[in-house]
């Protein structure tokens, strides 16, 4: 059985670390490379995979050897990939130059990603065997409204990640029963920096939202209802790469398995929490088993 689908983007991460980011036309050498699955649709899977939840992936990888290692690296989190395509050409890809001084300039080819444009048949009789569907903005929009869509027709759960930021269509709104931005993405689609009232403008559009504030915790705002903070326990973060998709995922399997929106708001904080404690971004999402220690 299927607790959660997730329709969304695979990425090889292509990470070169270097002291200084090169300029136009100039060769740097670098100090060491990484090649790290990622992809905010894979992301999410793996971590919601390792929390505990019943987890396939829709989407796309390339023919390329960059293709098998991610379908491997899910199906090792225990994703189920039967609805993982292989398509002709690259897989997709992000090109991530990363300096001594921690900022990055990335470069996004979406590859395999690009070919997710619309469900194939037998992807909406997934979804609509699932408790919820977890979105993203990393594959064409018309599979991402074509996938919300699917998933109101059934009844299902959708939580959308609008990521990366971008004008949201009024219909992928109406079939989104929880938005999932940080807080950069609630000012972008809002135009207002106070996540509360970013938050309060979203319910307009979508019954309940959640805002993520990075070590602040979360925002968790419904219709009718006062907000809620939620605090993220105090830790010593090494790398935040991922804790967003952390977060998403875990918040899915809890909600999922019925748990009242603070405690599953607690609980995915917890997971999240664990994730930024360790480097990478899938290598450092949780074990169910971890969660359950911390939020004890
Ligand atoms: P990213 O893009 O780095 O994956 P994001 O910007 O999508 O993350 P954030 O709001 O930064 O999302 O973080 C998501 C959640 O992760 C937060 O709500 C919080 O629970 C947890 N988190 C992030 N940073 C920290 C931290 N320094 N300490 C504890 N928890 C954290």
């Amino acid at each position: 059985m299927t607790d959660i689908v997730v329709l969304g983007s695979t990425n090889m991460d292509l990470v070169a670390y270097v002291e200084k980011a090169p300029q136009r036309g100039e060769t740097v050498t670098g100090r060491e490379f990484r090649t790290i699955p990622g992809g905010k649709g894979a992301n999410q899977a793996i971590a919601a995979a390792r929390a505990g939840g019943a987890v396939s992936m829709i989407g796309a990888v390339g023919n390329d050897a960059f293709g098998s290692r991610l379908r491997s690296c899910l199906e090792t989190s225990g994703v189920d990939t039967g609805h993982l395509r292989t398509t002709e050409g690259p897989s997709g890809t992000a090109h991530i130059v990363v300096d001594d001084e921690g900022g990055n300039a990335i470069v996004v080819v979406p590859g395999a990603n690009g070919t997710v444009d619309h469900l194939l048949p037998g992807d909406e009789s997934l979804i609509a065997s699932a408790g919820s569907l977890l979105l993203q903005l990393e594959i064409p929009l018309a599979a991402v409204v074509a996938g919300a869509r699917a998933a109101r027709a059934h009844g299902v759960r959708t939580i959308l990640t609008p990521a990366p930021a971008r004008p949201l269509p009024p219909d992928l709104l109406d079939a989104t029963d929880l938005l999932l931005p940080n807080e950069h993405e609630a000012a972008a689609l809002t135009g207002l920096t106070d996540p509360r009232q970013a938050a309060t403008a979203l319910l307009e559009r979508v019954p309940e939202v959640v805002v993520t504030l990075g070590a602040a915790g979360s925002l968790y705002a419904a219709r009718g209802a006062e907000p809620l903070t939620v605090p993220a326990p105090r830790v010593t973060a090494v790398d935040s790469t991922g804790a967003g998709d952390t977060f998403a995922g875990a918040l899915a399997v809890a909600l999922g398995e019925g748990r009242p929106v603070r405690a599953a708001l607690e609980w995915a904080a917890a997971a999240a929490s664990l994730s930024v404690q360790r480097p990478g971004a899938s290598a450092s999402m949780p074990h169910r088993s971890e969660i359950e220690a911390r939020y004890a």
